[in-house]
């Protein structure tokens, strides 16, 4: 019975622990009112063909939702496709990107675009300006023929945040394009300083993967538009200006997954009752100044991001001294129903990497830290 033997961890005090211990960066906690919403959409929604008014209602809905969140400036709209952020990457490379793309590449994510661009064999070898994981490039360098600018508002794989703003002095239709996929709804963003602002809805928006999301500009649309238009060849699941066409009748190329837009139009309602991207931003810089300053006066942590102008409100990564096992307080916290707080797998540090997202009430993050504080005190042998 060594198994068991080893299993034996030790029993948080109940009082501790958070109501909801889900603190993942991706996929993340679900709100019970959005599963309450799924039971609901059981007896009528669920198993309705996405070409018929029910379904295109509620992607109206989800669509109308998100322009509210972002104040959408006119002109711009919200496209929607299948496979989410992973696969906008080989959308883009198709559909928006003209000649050569500059990224940021900063962590996993942003490097992960970059080769996408990079590979494509009808697009130039991409301009990619790289920092080491936990900082960031000063911000995108324009050059004469880039049409694309792209970088990720956080990088989740190492918590840190670039600014949004369009680079001054591009060539003149360049696009600048964010990977907002754990920045969207839980972070502002003046969406006028952007031309596609995509995202996946399993972060902030605590719904199911495998679809993505854009606002899109004029622009943007332009440059979708002029690329169909060319001689290029674009395989129909990945072309954006399909998904275009769909969009603006509230469909989709192919089917989607309808529980995830039942919870993703429940959260969306949800954030835009509580005060929109206003009070979800503030919600997150609370919530995620808990973790720093509690990183910042326990004697064995620190945040990972040195810069605390360059640290997520989002996902919160706090690095431990060799003292410090962090592969134990994991073990501990998910034996006692805490989770998914492990670094990201690639980084290789000994870290603790903590999801804030719009959904995590400041008393978990406050309970979270006091488990983590309990084991660091009883629990480490
Ligand atoms: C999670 C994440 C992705 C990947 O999203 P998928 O839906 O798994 O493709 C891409 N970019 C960022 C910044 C992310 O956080």
């Amino acid at each position: 019975m060594l198994g068991a033997f080893v299993s034996e961890l030790p029993v948080l005090p109940t009082s501790l622990l958070p109501a909801d211990g889900r603190f993942g960066a991706g996929p993340s906690r679900v709100r019970p009112d959005q599963v309450t919403a799924l039971v609901r959409a059981g007896s009528n929604l669920l198993g309705t063909s996405h070409r018929q008014a029910p379904v295109r209602h509620l992607v109206g809905g989800i669509r109308e939702g998100l322009a509210e969140f972002f104040d959408l400036p006119d002109g711009y709209d919200i496209i929607l496709g299948l496979g989410g952020a992973s696969t906008f990457w080989d959308s883009a490379a198709f559909s928006l990107v003209r000649r050569r793309a500059q990224h940021l590449s900063f962590g996993e994510f942003g490097s992960k675009f970059a080769q996408v661009t990079d590979r494509a064999p009808h697009l130039e070898p991409s301009d990619i300006l790289r920092a080491e994981p936990g900082t960031r490039p000063a911000g995108p360098e324009p050059r004469e023929g880039i049409d694309v600018y792209a970088w990720p508002q956080n990088e989740t794989s190492t918590g840190v945040i670039m600014d949004v703003a369009r680079p001054v002095g591009t060539d003149a239709d360049a696009l600048t394009v964010i990977d907002a996929t754990s920045a969207a709804g839980g972070m502002y963003v003046d969406a006028s300083q952007t031309d596609v602002y995509y995202f996946s809805p399993q972060k902030n928006f605590g719904s199911d993967g495998g679809i993505w999301f854009a606002a899109v500009s004029p622009a943007a649309l332009e440059r979708i538009s002029e690329i169909s238009r060319s001689d290029r060849w674009i395989p129909d699941v990945l072309s954006l200006a399909t998904a275009v066409e769909n969009a603006r009748k509230n469909q989709t190329y192919n089917t989607p997954a309808l529980a995830g837009l039942v919870m993703l139009d429940q959260q969306v309602r949800w954030l835009n009752d509580n005060g929109g991207m206003t009070w979800a931003a503030g919600h997150t810089r609370t919530t995620s100044s808990l973790v720093y300053d509690w990183a910042e006066r326990t004697p064995s942590a620190t945040p990972f991001v040195t810069d605390p102008a360059h640290r997520s409100p989002v996902v919160c990564t706090i690095d431990f001294d060799d003292t410090v096992d962090t592969a134990r307080i994991l073990s501990v916290l998910r034996a006692n129903g805490v989770v998914d707080v492990d670094p990201y797998r690639k980084l290789g540090r000994n870290q603790l990497r903590i999801a804030t997202f719009a959904s995590v009430p400041e008393a978990d993050v406050e309970a979270l830290l006091a488990c983590i504080d309990w084991t660091l005190e009883n629990a480490l042998s």
